[in-house]
């Protein structure tokens, strides 16, 4: 991606995250580089919370290229265990929301970086179910029919 596109996705689209990264709202950095910004999340989960985002504005995971998705779960996997060691926890979770429905308030891909401790039960209810004989494989069919590689 080139900085002309950069620009143009810049644009003043009101995002917070786009402020934040422009400097016009203050976050608590944890790093930055040319293509990511990596801050404290203001409502944190868990002690150390971090959020990692791309300077350039795109909504989802689906809606961003290739080398900025690479950029960001980088800069995630890396950061990561620096944050476990700093807060001295026991792992994480690597989170990203995509649409409303799914939890995501702010429409500027992210993701989250949660330190999580053993019986921390941060995350309590997870609604584990069990599929009928041959529901798997119907859903299956009906996504590997749908599936397009290339963006
Ligand atoms: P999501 O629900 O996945 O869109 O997460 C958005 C996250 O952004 C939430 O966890 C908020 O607490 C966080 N957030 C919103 N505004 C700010 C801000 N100004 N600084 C840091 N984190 C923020
Ligand atoms: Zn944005």
């Amino acid at each position: 991606m080139q900085a002309a596109e950069w620009a143009g996705n810049m644009a003043d689209n009101g995002c917070i995250f786009c402020r934040i990264v422009a400097g016009e709202i203050p976050c608590v950095k944890i790093y930055d580089d040319s293509w990511v910004l990596a801050f404290l999340d203001i409502s944190p989960v868990s002690d150390g919370h971090t959020l990692v985002v791309p300077k350039v504005h795109f909504a989802t995971l689906d809606q961003c290229p290739t080398d900025v998705v690479s950029r960001i779960a980088d800069c995630a996997s890396k950061i990561a265990p620096v944050i476990v060691t700093a807060v001295d926890a026991d792992g994480y979770n690597v989170l990203c929301n995509n649409g409303s429905a799914a939890g995501q308030a702010v429409d500027h891909i992210h993701f989250h970086v949660i330190p999580r401790w053993r019986g921390d039960k941060v995350f309590a209810r997870w609604p584990a179910g069990k599929y009928e004989p041959g529901r798997a494989e119907e859903i299956a069919d009906r996504i590997r029919e749908n599936l397009r590689f290339g963006r």
